[in-house]
């Protein structure tokens, strides 16, 4: 990120300075509404998500139960807890049962550059975490749950609060073990107008299973890849020993669906399948986020490595 953009602020320096400007001004984050937000513009344009479609035909409701059921014995994760939490029970990423926690949902200016534009990128930030990483930067959130129970009818309206004060996107940091929940959201909020693109901002430690699910409802895939030697990914990502072979087939997965991001002129070169490989095998350690996104949006939302 700091690569490509010399100004940019880490996502911790960025979650820091608007919990101390969200105190200051008396605020929580999950409280901002549509009338504080009144004052911003957004610009729209014809772009149309491709989970519209399937909002309309029902298949994303379909989709969302599919993936809810999988929480019965839990397998939305490359883990397979096989846990029960329509019973309340929780497995390795600590997800409170079927109950959803968010972190907070802002306006994101330190994201990768060509999420951001004017406006912001759109993102909520879940809670807990299914890699759960010793280095995370979200420790707080990601591995000790800090954040508060929500509803899906209330992530659906933080989505829309974001979309109407003139964030470019929805940026779902952290989603894999809340997929049906946001498949949920997803399908009430295009009912109520979201038409903002779905990024999907993940470890890139996915089921294809799963991610077959989500084929025409995310619009940006933005995972990260973050090791290359399983022994590694072991210790420092909680026993996740198949990081690298799953990783990178869920990452061909993505590209098979989105089609790989052009950067715009000025922020990185341009990448295809080739420079996406060359990049990561310079970096096998640290992580390396990976944009994908449908071509259809390419000129107006191009996104960069990071
Ligand atoms: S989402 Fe959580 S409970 Fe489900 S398989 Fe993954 S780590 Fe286990």
């Amino acid at each position: 990120m700091n690569a490509v953009c010399p100004q940019a602020i880490t996502r911790r320096c960025f979650l820091q300075k608007s919990a101390k400007t969200g105190l200051a001004l008396g605020l929580s984050p999950l409280m901002f509404d549509v009338g504080q937000a009144q004052a911003a513009t957004r610009r729209r344009d014809d772009f149309e998500p491709a989970y519209l479609k399937l909002h309309e035909s029902g298949e994303l409701a379909r989709r969302a139960d599919e993936l809810w059921a999988l929480m019965k014995s839990c397998r939305l994760c490359p883990r397979r807890c096989g846990v029960n939490r329509h019973s309340g029970m929780s497995g390795v990423c600590q997800a409170p049962g079927t109950d959803l926690v968010i972190a907070s949902f802002h306006p994101h200016f330190g994201e990768e550059r060509p999420l951001v534009g004017q406006g912001g990128s759109g993102t909520v930030f879940f809670s807990h975490c299914n890699l759960r990483c010793a280095f995370c930067q979200n420790y707080d959130i990601a591995l000790l749950g800090r954040g508060d129970e929500s509803s899906v009818a209330n992530l659906a309206r933080m989505m829309r609060v974001l979309q109407t004060i003139g964030c470019h996107n929805i940026n779902l940091v952290t989603p894999t073990h809340y997929s049906a929940h946001i498949l949920k959201a997803i399908d009430i909020a295009a009912g109520q107008g979201l038409r903002l693109p779905i990024v999907y901002n993940t470890s890139g430690w996915e089921r294809i299973e799963i991610l077959e699910l989500l084929d025409g409802v995310v619009d940006i895939y933005l995972p990260d890849f973050k090791y290359w030697d399983g022994d590694m990914s072991a210790k420092y990502s909680s026993d996740a020993a198949s990081y690298p072979e799953m990783t990178a087939k869920a990452i061909l997965e993505m590209q098979r669906q989105v089609g790989v991001a052009i950067p715009p002129a000025g922020s990185v070169s341009r990448s295809s399948k080739c420079s996406m490989a060359s990049s990561i095998s310079t970096c096998p350690i640290s992580s390396i986020g990976i944009a994908t996104c449908r071509p259809s949006i390419l000129p107006t939302r191009p996104i960069i490595l990071k």
